[in-house]
């Protein structure tokens, strides 16, 4: 047993002053204030910090060398895992940019292997295909060369590799036979998600009317806006059932637009990703990106050939911090967007909050700096700082 003492804890619903969680076999067993009320608890006290639940990136390619679609073997995922502990995330999903269907198999293959066995780091919670069903005029950093037209069939082979863990396929919803790739993934149980898209604002709409429920990186890789054609971003922004995720390195969208997003979308259906791709953790220089050579400068990741934005070198606790300390959204708030939210997304009823209940996925937090200071998986300290 163990019992983690802080001087505040955000569920992150409600917040706890001076809080101490009784941990019991990985889960949280009880939250009581005041502390040491747990006879033979082994006791870790975090003064001067904040206890949240732990962080859930859906959306990231890679981190600190390691990418997606070029996973050599398990090994290289289970590194990508235990690296991603500092930065506060205790559960991700391999995200994959567009590649040729067998390339993706293989990945997919992979990654439902680490999956299945929880490792020394961050839990691998299944799989996100981006594309390759992509608008080849929204294509960004998306390789043209491999974007096509969505197939039930491919999609199902992409489903038996991930045996059964492929948890997001985003597509543009213009193209031909998305219509009965989206009813498909309705079937398999799939969140369909609308992606560098050109759609019209009604082409959106439509797909969301299929059962598409997210939005890939709102704004990014979608039509510009027109007051005559709103497009695919205004859709999301409009539809109070489909969940938004966006990138909050303050690169990809302006802080105002960050704000529109928040003023506009009930708080429970926004998501915070990072998108990022293996340079994150390293230093600027030339990296790739699903074929594509991509250049990194002031940590600010482009695609050489046509200085396009490819994927970030951000961090979700850097995500976080900039949220709350540059856009003023309220810190309970901002923490849903990478905690409570994406859990329900996903359908994972065991954490994303701190509940008696829940697993003990926690992040502790410096009150002042936001800063990572611990990281929790299933009760184990997995970092410290
Ligand atoms: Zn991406």
């Amino acid at each position: 047993m163990l019992e983690i003492s802080v001087d505040l804890l955000l569920t992150p619903n409600v917040a706890v002053e001076n809080a101490s969680m009784i941990i019991e076999n990985g889960y949280v067993k009880k939250i009581v204030t005041g502390g040491d009320k747990e006879r033979g608890a082994e006791k870790l006290e975090y003064r001067g910090c904040i206890a949240v639940p732990g962080f859930i990136d859906i959306h990231i390619h890679g981190y600190g060398g390691i990418d997606v679609n070029y996973l050599k073997s398990e090994k290289d995922l289970e590194k990508m895992s235990e690296m991603l502990v500092k930065h506060g995330v205790t559960t991700f999903l391999p995200t994959t940019v567009s590649f040729p269907i067998d390339e993706l198999k293989k990945s997919a293959e992979l990654i439902s292997n680490v999956a299945s066995h929880s490792g020394k780091g961050a839990e691998v919670a299944g799989i996100y295909f981006e594309g390759p069903y992509l608008s080849k005029e929204k294509a960004g950093a998306q390789n043209p060369e491999f974007l096509k037209d969505p197939s039930v069939e491919e999609v199902k082979e992409l489903y038996r590799a991930s045996k059964g863990l492929m948890k997001i396929l985003a597509l543009a919803p213009e193209l031909p036979g998305s219509s009965t790739v989206i009813k498909e993934l309705n079937k398999l149980g799939v969140i369909a998600a609308v992606a560098h898209t050109n759609a019209t604002f009604s082409e959106a709409m439509k797909a969301f009317d299929l059962g598409a429920k997210l939005c890939t990186h709102i704004f990014n890789g979608m039509r510009v806006f027109h007051h005559r054609e709103p497009g695919a971003a205004f859709a999301g922004l409009l539809r109070d059932d489909v969940y938004v995720e966006f990138i909050g390195d303050l690169i990809h969208l302006h802080p105002g637009t960050i704000s529109l997003i928040y003023k506009n979308k009930p708080s429970d259906k926004i998501i915070a990703v990072t998108d990022a791709i293996s340079a994150t953790g390293l230093p600027d220089g030339e990296y790739r990106l699903g074929g594509l050579e991509i250049v990194v400068k002031d940590g600010i990741s482009r695609v050489k050939e046509t200085g396009g934005l490819a994927g970030s070198t951000l961090t979700l606790d850097k995500a976080l911090r900039n949220l709350v300390l540059k856009v003023g959204i309220p810190l309970q708030k901002a923490l849903k967007f990478m905690t409570e939210n994406p859990a329900r997304l996903l359908g994972l009823r065991d954490r994303g909050i701190l509940r008696p209940g829940y697993r003990a996925d926690i992040v502790l937090l410096d009150r002042e700096t936001l800063e990572i200071k611990a990281t929790i998986i299933k009760g184990e300290v997995k970092y410290t700082r």
